[in-house]
Parts: structure tokens; sequence; C-alpha cells
């Protein structure tokens, strides 16, 4: 039951960071509870030699991949509990216990939560959206909408306007100060101040934006951008110090990865301000080959 390293979540940093460990022939566990972020999306964009790959086909090939290791173990179940233990680590799943590692990697990912406004939870993944650079190509270029929660928003639309023309949708909670409304001005993005109340399907498969003195909009796609918790209770569960990321709480990690737990490491979105599936590969790499080499040279005093 003991590994060289534990990696909580399985998914594209989790993957990566234990493929690292597997091919440095070091025993590696990896448990995930099957629930990634995108998984609400049919197709993943902007991924190397994966474009437009469904998102479980991804993660189903990496584990085939990872499984052909015979140092590498997978288990399918939510880790409830990790503790610092005598050399390392241990970790419960379910009410299966004494999983212990001598190192732990997080890669748990995070969770959306999106504003309570009709209609935008079932459209998630498919029209209504976060990220241009992962689905805004599909859009084709047609008309955009932006929902303005807060600050990050105005961002969201000075970037969207490269997609398509944009409109801001305000939020009954937040609505852009003169200076940001300048900004959107210069970037051609046009604010609309009557709240939206919902969206439903419009035409061609777009959205229709329903205001709240009853008139539509017609949009291809709706740009929001959610705030985020941690998808899992490890990083606080071990005391890991935390930052405050643009959209919600993050792992706090120095330059390899580490958190503030000695031996504890901690990748992709739950501990990386941008977030898509090439830098959750990309950071999932680097802690698992940090992770080994603290198994070769130790820990720094201290963390
Ligand atoms: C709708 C949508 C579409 C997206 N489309 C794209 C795209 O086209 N291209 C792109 O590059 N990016 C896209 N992204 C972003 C991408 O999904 C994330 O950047 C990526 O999934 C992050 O990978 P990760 O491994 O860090 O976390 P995740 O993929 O979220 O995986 C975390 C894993 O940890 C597991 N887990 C959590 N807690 C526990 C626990 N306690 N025990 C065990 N397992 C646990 C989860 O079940 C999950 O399997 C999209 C995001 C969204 C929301």
């Amino acid at each position: 039951m003991h590994h060289d390293a534990i990696v909580i979540g399985g998914s594209f940093a989790g993957l990566s960071a234990a493929t690292q460990l597997a091919r440095a022939r070091r025993s590696v566990l990896v448990i995930d509870a099957g629930e990634p972020r995108n998984r609400f999306a049919e197709h993943a964009h902007g991924f190397l030699a994966q474009d437009g790959e469904p998102p479980s086909a991804i993660l189903n090939k990496a584990r085939r991949q990872l499984a052909a290791y015979p140092t590498a173990r997978m288990i399918d179940g939510r880790a409830t509990l990790a503790a610092k233990a005598d050399g390392g680590f241990e970790v419960t799943v379910g009410d299966q216990t004494g999983f212990t590692g001598s190192r732990l990697i997080l890669a748990t990912g995070i969770a959306d939560q999106l504003p309570d406004i009709p209609g935008l939870t079932e459209r998630w993944g498919k029209t209504v959206i976060h990220c241009p650079y992962c689905h805004g190509y599909e859009f084709g270029g047609g008309a955009l909408g932006v929902l303005a929660t807060g600050a990050p928003s105005i961002h969201q639309a000075l970037v969207v306007a490269d997609w398509g023309a944009t409109t801001l949708f305000c939020a009954r909670a937040f609505r852009p100060d003169a200076a940001q409304t300048e900004q959107l001005r210069q970037r051609g993005v046009a604010v609309e101040t009557i709240p939206l109340a919902g969206v439903e399907d419009g035409p061609d498969g777009g959205i229709s934006a329903r205001l709240d003195d009853g008139t539509h909009r017609s949009i291809r796609g709706l740009f929001v951008a959610p705030r985020s918790r941690m998808a899992g209770p490890a990083a606080e569960q071990l005391g890991c110090e935390m930052t405050e990321g643009m959209l919600g709480p993050l792992i706090k990690v120095d330059e390899m990865r580490r958190t503030s737990v000695a031996g504890c490491f901690a990748a992709g979105d739950a501990a990386q301000p941008a977030q898509s599936i090439p830098f959750a590969v990309s950071t999932g790499a680097f802690a698992g080959l940090a992770a080994h080499q603290s198994l070769m040279f130790g820990l720094p005093a201290g963390g």
C-alpha cells in the first residue's frame, strides 16, 4: 500500500505528473473521482495534436498509456482525507484507508460556480463557455456576448471582441465604471445595461439572451467568468498555503511546484492562474519531475 508518490486527481495534470514518475520507475498511485472540469464540453481545443478530440478520449488514451507502466496504479474514487504521516502522507478513499506515499501531488482541479441565471447551467460547455481560446473559434466570427459579473469580465470582453462583435451584458450585481466603459468603447464592445434575465436557445444553434425588460438579443455564444472553488478538500486538510486568483483561491506553489507543506506538490487548475489543458499537462509534468527529484535528493530544509 506504500507508494513513492500519490497523485490525487487523475485528469490532465495528474496523469501527466504520474507519467513522469512511472517513467522514472517509481511507484505511483493515482486516485481519481472522474469529474474533469471540461466534462461538459463535447470537444477540447488548443491542445497540440489533440485539437477537437473529446476530453474523455484524450484522458482515456493517457490512462491506457500510464497503465502500461508496471509501477503505476490507478483507482477510481474520491480521496476524502489527506494527512501527514510518518515519512510522507496517508490518503483515505471513501472507507478505504492506508494508502501511503512518500510524496503527494495535488491535481484536483477547480469547480466552477456559475451565476444563478436561468439557462446558463444546461448550456455550460456548449454555447455558454468561459475561454475564447478553447471555444471561440467554433462560433465562426458571429455575434458574441460576455456576462459582466465582476472586474474580470471586463478583461474577458476586451479579449473576446477579437473573436466577433461583442456585447457586454450586465448582471444585476455589476456595472462597468466610467473608465471601464471607455476601455470597452475603444475595443468596440457594446454595453447592454438592462440586466440579463436568462438565456434560451436561439436561431441556428445560438443563444437568445432574454433581458429584464422582456426583449431578446441573438448571439452565437455567451462567455462567463465564473467564480471557482477547490474541487477537492486535500489542500485545506493539509493546511497548504493558498493564494487568491482572479476568480477564486489557488494552491500556492513555488517554481518547483512545491506547496507550503513539505513533500506535497500541486499542479493544474488548482494551482495555476492560466487554466487550460496545455498548462495543466505542463505543470503536471513539472510536478512529477520535481517530486521524483525530491525522492532522490531529499526535501530542502524547512520546505
Ligand atoms: C466547459 C469547459 C470547457 C473547456 N474546454 C477546454 C478546451 O477546449 N481546451 C483547453 O485547453 N481547456 C479547456 N478547459 C479547461 C480545462 O478543462 C482545464 O484547464 C483542465 O481540465 C485542468 O486540468 P486539471 O487536471 O488541473 O483538472 P481537471 O481536469 O478538472 O481534473 C481534476 C480531477 O481531479 C479529480 N478530483 C477532484 N477532487 C478529487 C478527490 N478528492 N479525489 C479524487 N479525485 C479528485 C476530479 O474528479 C478530476 O477528475 C475547459 C474548461 C471548461 C469548464
